[in-house]
């Protein structure tokens, strides 16, 4: 395969800096190319999905409601989140504890449910086991008593997010990358037009999330919420997460005392305010899982917008002088070393790209841009 750019330095501009945006610019840095990276929104706290997102890496709690692919991309995630966060040296901000899956007695037929879909997609190999309501304290001794049957998913990990996209900023920098925040942007075959007019470049690489739907009119916004809550009353170690009939709720602990809770995935573009229904069904469902949780401080309401397909699979495009990488929906934390490893393959002009059946299809109801 002929490689994107061919000489050795090359000034290639990547367009977004959530999560893509700042692994692919990283990358990029780190095999020797001049890098420019522009986003609309501020550097430190991006509006992007990235930040509000929850950061876990849990393929086999997503697949059972996603494709066999998002799993096998997952299980790629778990060998090379860790690789990554040494190199920036940020091992810490790793945690692979497995996930854990409750339900409350009236509900015990989902948890069930759940095992039969995951053995079905996994052809009965699914590495998870079940638990008891003495094992389940053992794991969690904080959760409320009353559980009596869960599922331990051990292979499965949570990262501190938010640490991870301000350790990557900082590589960037270190590397000298030049990072534009509060800069919109449009990107053509080499070509990025700022607010202050356009710029050449020998590749953009365009990871604008829902922001590039100028290249895919079928890219769609899922909205999602979350709640940010801290209490010092209640310690997991792992995400928890609470099985019923209408959503699935996780807690996902993070440092400082901090939990991100969340569930909700709506077919809406809508990036208002949470609902008082979703805040309400939250913090109840959160107080079921453990009373200590009554007194703890919300500390954030988090809104934002999942980039989706309409397969609700990722997918790279390429043309000369742009390439785009996008359509990460629930899944980015899961799916990004794939999307990435894939996309620097293709730049790098290596044959073997991982994961190309998926990605490098085009993405439904567009023809290749
Ligand atoms: C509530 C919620 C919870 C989630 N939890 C998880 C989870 O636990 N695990 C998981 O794997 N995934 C999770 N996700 C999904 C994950 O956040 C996304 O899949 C991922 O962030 C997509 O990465 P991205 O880089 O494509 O887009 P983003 O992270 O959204 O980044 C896109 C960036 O492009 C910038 N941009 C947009 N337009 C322009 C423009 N014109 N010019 C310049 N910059 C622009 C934006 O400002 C943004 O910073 C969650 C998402 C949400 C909303």
């Amino acid at each position: 395969m002929a490689a994107i750019v061919t000489l050795h330095t090359n000034h290639i501009a990547v367009a977004g800096a959530g999560l893509l945006g700042r692994l692919v610019a990283w990358q990029l840095l780190a095999d020797g190319h001049a890098v420019t990276l522009y986003d609309a929104g501020d550097l430190d706290t991006p509006p992007a999905a990235a930040w509000t997102a929850a950061g876990m890496v849990a393929p086999l709690c997503e697949t059972a409601i996603s494709e066999r692919c998002v799993h096998d991309m997952g299980r790629f995630a778990l060998d090379q989140w860790p690789r990554w966060l040494e190199a920036i040296d940020a091992p810490a901000l790793w945690q692979q504890n497995g996930s854990l899956m409750v339900a409350h007695p009236q509900d015990l037929g989902e948890l069930t449910q759940f095992r039969r879909d995951l053995e079905h997609a996994l052809g009965g190999n699914a590495p998870c086991q079940s638990l008891d309501a003495r094992e389940i304290h053992r794991l969690e001794p904080d959760l409320a008593s009353g559980f009596r049957q869960g599922l331990y998913l051990p292979d499965e990990a949570h990262l501190d997010n938010r640490a991870l996209l301000s350790c990557l900023l900082e590589a960037i920098r270190a590397l000298g990358g030049e990072c534009h925040g509060h800069c919109p942007v449009e990107t053509f075959p080499g070509e990025v037009v700022t607010p202050d007019g356009a710029r050449r470049f020998d590749l953009v690489v365009d990871c604008r999330g829902t922001g590039a739907r100028p290249h895919h009119p079928s890219l769609r916004g899922v909205r999602g919420e979350t709640l940010h809550v801290q209490t010092a009353e209640i310690r997991l170690l792992r995400p928890v997460r609470l099985m019923h009939p209408r959503y699935q709720l996780y807690v996902v602990p993070k440092p400082g005392d901090r939990f991100v809770i969340g569930a909700t995935q709506i077919e809406s573009e809508d990036r208002s305010p949470m609902s008082l229904q979703s805040s309400l069904e939250l913090g109840s469902a959160l107080y079921t899982l453990s009373p200590a949780f009554a007194e703890a401080r919300i500390l954030e309401q988090g809104v934002n917008l999942r980039p989706a397909f309409l397969d609700n699979l990722p997918h790279v495009t390429r043309q000369h002088g742009l390439v785009t990488a996008n359509g990460l929906f629930r899944h980015g934390y899961l799916l990004a070393p794939a999307v990435v490893c894939h996309l620097l393959a293709d730049i790098r002009g290596h044959g073997d790209q991982p994961f190309a059946d998926i990605l490098a299809a085009c993405p439904p109801q567009e023809s290749a841009a």
